[in-house]
C-alpha cells in the first residue's frame, strides 16, 4: 500500500494549493480527485474572481488574502503564467446584505480593514467614481470604496499551475479517481479509491461540494451546496470602458462582475443564490432562461450600455449557515482536516489556506486559522 506524509483529497483552488505547499514543505504527498481540473463541475471555474485585500466578510480573512496575492506572484515568476490581473475594486456603497453571503456592514468593514492593514485605497463620491471609470455611468451612491491591488484571477490557470509546479516539486497526483472513503487505522489515515489504498499521517479534505459526503450527518446538514450561473454581455462596439484598464472589477448592490477578461470576450456579471440546495452529482449545468431572467433587469440597469446575454455557466458553492469558512478538524477522523467550505468567497484566500493547513499538518509556521472557522465549535 502507497504511504504517504499527506494525502489532499480535491484538487480544487483550495486543495491544489494544499497539495503545491506540501510539496514545497518538502512532503511527501499525494493529490487525487475525481476529475481533472481544472475542470467545470465544482466551485473553481468560469475565467475570472474576484481577489481583494481589505475584507469586508471580516478583518481574520484580510492576511489570508495578501498572503495568497504573494503566493501567486511567486508561482506566475516561477511557471510564466499570468494568473492575476490588477485592473482595481469598487466596492459601489452598501451591498445589499440579505441577497449576497456578505455581513451587514460589508462596506464599512471593508474600509476598516485596509486601514488597519495599510492597504492603499481611495474613497470616492458618485461623481469621481463616474469621471474615473465610465463603465459605472449609473454609480449614485454615497460612497465608494475603490482598491487599485484588486482585481481578478484566472481560477483555471490558478489550479492547473499548481498542479503543474507541485508535480515539478515531487508532487504524486492521481486524477479521474474518486476518494470512497477516508477512516482512521491506527495512527494513520486509509484513503480508498475504486483502484489504490492509500496510508497517510495526515489528510486535507478539499472536496468542495462533495464535502458533506466524507462527514457525520449532523456535521454535513450543516453545509448548503448551491446552484450559482455566471453571465457574460457584450461590450459596447468600439469602448474600451469595459477593458481592465478602465472597468475595475466591482460589488454593487446584488451584483458583481467584472470588465472583458478576454480579447472578444464579455462583461462577466452574476448575483448570488444562497437557499435552493443542489446535488452536485445531480445538479442542473445549464444555464436556462429563468436563470438569465434573474440578472437581466439588474444588468440592464447598472450597465445601460451593454448589449446581448453571449454565455452563461453554473458553479457551486459549499456555505455554512453564517457564510464563513469551515476549517478545522474532521469531526470524528483523527488527523483529517476539513477545509474547502468557503460560502462563496474562498478563491481569495485558497493559496494562504491551502499554506495553513499544510503548516499546521506539519507543526509549521504560517497564517494562524482562526479558531472561529472551526464549524464544529459554533
Ligand atoms: C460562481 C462562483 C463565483 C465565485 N466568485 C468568487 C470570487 O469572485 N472571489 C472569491 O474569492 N471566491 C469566489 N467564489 C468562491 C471560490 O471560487 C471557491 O470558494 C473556491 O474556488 C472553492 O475551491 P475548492 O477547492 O474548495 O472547491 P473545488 O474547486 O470545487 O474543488 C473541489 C475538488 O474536489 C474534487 N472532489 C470532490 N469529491 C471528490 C472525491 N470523492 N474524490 C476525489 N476528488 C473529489 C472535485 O472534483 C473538485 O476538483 C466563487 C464561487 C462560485 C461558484
Amino acid at each position: 500500500m502507497p504511504r504517504f506524509d499527506i494525502a489532499v483529497v480535491g484538487l480544487g483552488a483550495v486543495g491544489g494549493a494544499a497539495l503545491l505547499a506540501g510539496a514545497r514543505a518538502g512532503a511527501k504527498i499525494v493529490g487525487i480527485d475525481r476529475f481533472a481540473p481544472p475542470h467545470s463541475f465544482g466551485s473553481t471555474h468560469g475565467e475570472t474572481r474576484i481577489v481583494r485585500a481589505a475584507i469586508g466578510e471580516g478583518e481574520a480573512y484580510t492576511p489570508f488574502a495578501q498572503r495568497s496575492f504573494e503566493l501567486w506572484d511567486q508561482l506566475s515568476a516561477e511557471t510564466g503564467e499570468k494568473l492575476v490581473t490588477r485592473c482595481g475594486l469598487l466596492v459601489l456603497g452598501g451591498v445589499l446584505p440579505h441577497a449576497m453571503h456578505v455581513p451587514a456592514g460589508f462596506l464599512e468593514t471593508t474600509i476598516a480593514a485596509a486601514r488597519s492593514f495599510g492597504i492603499a485605497h481611495d474613497i470616492l463620491n458618485a461623481a469621481e467614481v463616474r469621471t474615473r471609470f465610465p463603465a459605472y455611468k449609473r454609480f449614485d451612491g454615497e460612497r465608494a470604496y475603490f482598491e487599485p491591488g484588486a482585481g481578478y484571477a484566472d481560477p483555471e490557470r490558478v489550479v492547473a499551475a499548481q498542479l503543474k509546479r507541485a508535480q515539478a516539486l515531487g508532487a504524486d497526483v492521481r486524477l479521474n479517481a474518486v476518494v470512497t472513503s477516508v477512516a482512521k487505522e491506527g495512527d494513520t489515515v486509509i484513503v480508498h479509491t475504486a483502484e489504490e489504498t492509500i496510508r497517510a499521517s495526515h489528510v486535507v479534505l478539499a472536496a468542495g461540494a462533495w464535502t458533506p459526503r466524507f462527514l457525520p450527518p449532523d456535521h454535513a446538514r450543516k453545509l448548503t451546496i448551491t446552484r450559482q450561473t455566471l453571465h457574460w454581455f457584450a461590450p459596447p462596439a468600439g469602448s474600451a470602458d469595459y477593458e481592465p484598464a478602465r472597468m475595475p472589477v466591482f460589488i454593487w448592490n446584488d451584483l458583481y462582475g467584472f470588465p472583458v477578461a478576454s480579447p472578444g470576450g464579455g462583461v462577466k456579471v452574476a448575483t448570488e443564490s444562497l437557499h435552493a440546495r443542489a446535488d452536485p452529482d445531480q445538479v442542473e449545468r445549464d444555464v436556462k432562461r429563468e436563470d438569465i431572467e434573474i440578472v437581466l433587469p439588474r444588468v440592464r440597469a447598472a450597465f445601460p450600455s451593454l448589449g446581448a446575454h453571449l454565455r452563461g455557466a453554473t458553479c457551486l458553492y459549499t456555505s455554512t449557515p453564517d457564510f464563513n469558512f469551515w476549517v478545522g478538524p474532521h469531526p470524528e477522523i483523527a488527523h483529517v482536516t476539513v477545509v474547502s467550505a468557503c460560502s462563496g468567497h474562498g478563491f481569495k484566500h485558497a493559496a494562504a489556506l491551502g499554506e495553513a493547513v499544510i503548516a499546521n499538518a506539519m507543526s509549521k509556521s504560517a497564517v494562524a486559522i482562526p479558531k472561529a472557522w472551526n464549524l464544529s465549535a459554533r
